[in-house]
């Protein structure tokens, strides 16, 4: 993987990499990326990974290669403290939309402004990331004044950005490159035409990313915050009269108007099947802003930051329009909705075109990377949907030995997944292997309604030998319930999606894995059922072409669990009988890494049971 790396960053290519867990392949992009002295730009699906490259791999890297570089970690705005906000907050509290400013807070955010050199509200840790306070005192793109900000000399966003211009390694994340992509700048300047490389890991996350990022939304919050914005700078400035005071209230009450429409639908409505007192609120809230454009956008304004405001009321019309006139053909059109809101998106089904565009616009070496890229050996469902398709592709196997470390137990006898008694059918065939491996175990599932039934029914039948605890999704945080899972050593942890990937256990605490069905995106979301839609106008089978290879992905991922390390061991149960009864089983079968594979309880039973008494007189004997 080293020497297609440095081969793609010597000739500027295109290169996919698949690379298997334990292939190492941070260090098989990073040594390649510092040796060759080219300006790059690693971006990550996660923070962590994020994190883990600045703090650890690379500093190792550069070590060990005796390379000095200049590494900038860049984050989105909404990470750095905005000193222009802050003063604002400080000064005048008591304006709208300041009610989050806590006095006691603000006074800690102030003290700790001091002494920042980089301004990221992660430092500041007497105040949570997630306190409603730093709304107040981090910018939006649309909010901040740029160069016409009076704090702007010091401004750390600013900053950050003219640190990561200057350095040889940038680290971002997909939405910041995207953003730079797309031209929606989250902070000042861009990053792309000074890079000679872009390396992304965590690559198969990228393209529903991308398609999001293409698309048009208009969200409730961000109208919500121009709103209170526009309040709070016309009072500010001393310009709020009862008209224009009543113009502003015309477009949160058009707001209102479509949450209350849209209230107790489901979370993902679909544009067709939104009811027509969405579509009149909508048409209300663009002329509200017009109307409030009309009132404010007077060439004679000499205040900054209301015309800001204006602008950002302009942007939000454009997007409303572009949303209302979309083209059905091209892309798909739904209204989302939850506690924190509403918006109204449009996502174009296909990106690759644009994607392309960006690869073709300039020299660059483009490196994707993950270890779920490749369907079977087949990488075009990734290369396709990214604009990469005449990329060269690499697959790395993963150096461990599953045909020793790991059994695939694949029982012929549960019923249909679609049967009502299938969730407990599939909890009492995986019951004997948990026993036999002492807990240790994730059982994880396709949905929350199948977790809840699969944590009930477990409970209902565990006897007083069952020693173990049981850990279940939802009653503690996640990086707290996974502590718990490494600490105990013997849990069974039930969860759903948001433990698939980016979960490292390793050791006897998780040897066996319990996969409930074959992860098929649920039918009724609007956004898989229009983007199917798309394959049917193109002429291809859409369960084909992009169900299966997607489910697949998602299972490699979950699958990737078990094994971690050459001394791990495990178990991995698929209890879908769809596995042996339909063509597609054995696509999903060849695409998993070549464990060992029964379709015998007992078989996989001896297995665990076996390892474990290993394990039990290893430690006797270190004991002794
Ligand atoms: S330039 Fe923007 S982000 Fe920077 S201090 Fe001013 S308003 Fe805040």
């Amino acid at each position: 993987m080293a020497v297609a790396v440095a081969d793609a960053l010597e000739r500027l290519d295109a290169l996919v990499v698949e690379a298997g867990t334990g292939t190492g392949k941070t260090f098989a992009y990073l040594v390649p990326a510092l040796l060759s002295g080219r300006r790059i730009i690693v971006s990550t699906g996660t923070r962590n990974l994020q994190d883990q490259l600045y703090h650890r791999d690379l500093p190792v890297v550069s070590q060990a290669l005796g390379r000095p570089v200049q590494v900038a970690l860049l984050k989105g705005r909404a990470n750095y403290l905005c000193r222009h906000r802050l003063a604002l907050a400080s000064s005048m509290p008591h304006l709208p939309g300041l009610e989050a400013a806590s006095g006691t807070k603000l006074a800690t955010i102030e003290a700790w402004s001091q002494l920042t050199v980089t301004g990221d509200i992660g430092e500041c840790e007497a105040v949570a990331d997630s306190d409603p306070v730093w709304m107040a005192v981090t910018s939006t793109r649309e909010n901040c004044l740029g160069v016409e900000c009076p704090e702007y000399q010091g401004c750390h966003v600013a900053s950050a950005r003219r640190h990561a211009q200057a350095s040889d390694i940038v680290i971002v994340n997909h939405h910041l490159l995207l953003a730079d992509m797309a031209l929606r700048e989250e902070g000042f300047g861009e990053l792309l035409p000074g890079a000679e490389a872009v390396i992304l890991d965590e690559a198969h996350q990228f393209p529903d990313i991308a398609a999001q990022f293409f698309g048009v939304r208009v969200g409730s919050r961000g109208v919500l915050n121009l709103t209170r914005d526009t309040l709070f700078e016309l009072t500010r400035a001393g310009l709020l009269d009862a008209s224009t005071r009543a113009l502003v209230e015309a477009i949160e009450s058009a707001v209102a108007l479509i949450s209350r429409a849209l209230y107790g639908l489901a979370e993902r409505v679909d544009w067709n099947q939104l009811p027509d007192i969405v579509l009149e609120g909508a048409a209300d809230l663009s002329q509200a802003l017009l109307d409030l454009i009309a009132r404010l956008d007077n060439p004679a304004l000499e205040e900054v930051a209301v015309k800001q405001c204006v602008r950002r009321a302009q942007e939000f019309t454009t997007r409303l329009q572009a949303v209302l006139e979309a083209d059905d053909a091209s892309g798909f059109r739904w209204a989302e909705c939850g506690a924190r809101g509403f918006s109204l998106e449009y996502t174009p089904f296909e990106v690759a075109d644009r994607l392309r565009a960006q690869m073709d616009a300039r020299p660059c070496a483009w490196v994707y990377t993950s270890a779920t890229l490749a369907v079977d050996q087949d990488f075009s469902h990734f290369t396709d949907r990214v604009g990469a398709s005449t990329a060269r592709t690499l697959q790395v196997a993963s150096p461990f030995d599953y045909q020793t470390q790991a059994l695939l137990f694949t029982p012929r006898t549960l019923p249909e997944p679609a049967d009502p008694q299938y969730t407990a059918a599939m909890i009492r065939a995986a019951l004997p292997l948990v026993r036999a491996a002492g807990g240790r175990s994730f059982i994880l599932f396709t949905s929350h309604r199948a977790l809840s039934e699969g944590a009930r029914y477990l409970k209902s039948v565990l006897t007083s030998q069952d020693t173990f605890p049981v850990l279940v999704q939802g009653d503690v945080p996640r990086d707290a319930l996974l502590r718990r899972f490494r600490e105990l050593g013997n849990a069974v942890l039930m969860g759903t999606s948001s433990f698939w990937e980016g979960v490292d256990v390793r050791g006897p605490a998780l040897s066996l894995v319990v996969i409930d069905k074959l992860p098929f995106a649920p039918p009724d979301d609007p956004i898989l059922r229009a983007r199917l839609e798309g394959f049917k106008r193109d002429g291809r089978n859409p369960f084909m072409a992009y169900q299966v290879p997607q489910a697949i992905l998602a299972l490699k991922q979950g699958v990737g669990r078990l094994i971690r390390d050459s001394d791990d061991f495990g178990v991995v149960m698929l209890g879908d009988p769809r596995l042996h009864t339909r063509g597609y089983g054995r696509s999903f079968l060849k695409s998993l890494p070549p464990m060992t594979q029964t379709e015998d309880s007992a078989v996989a039973e001896a297995f665990l049971s076996d390892h474990i008494a290993g394990l039990a007189k290893t430690a006797q004997g270190s004991a002794a």
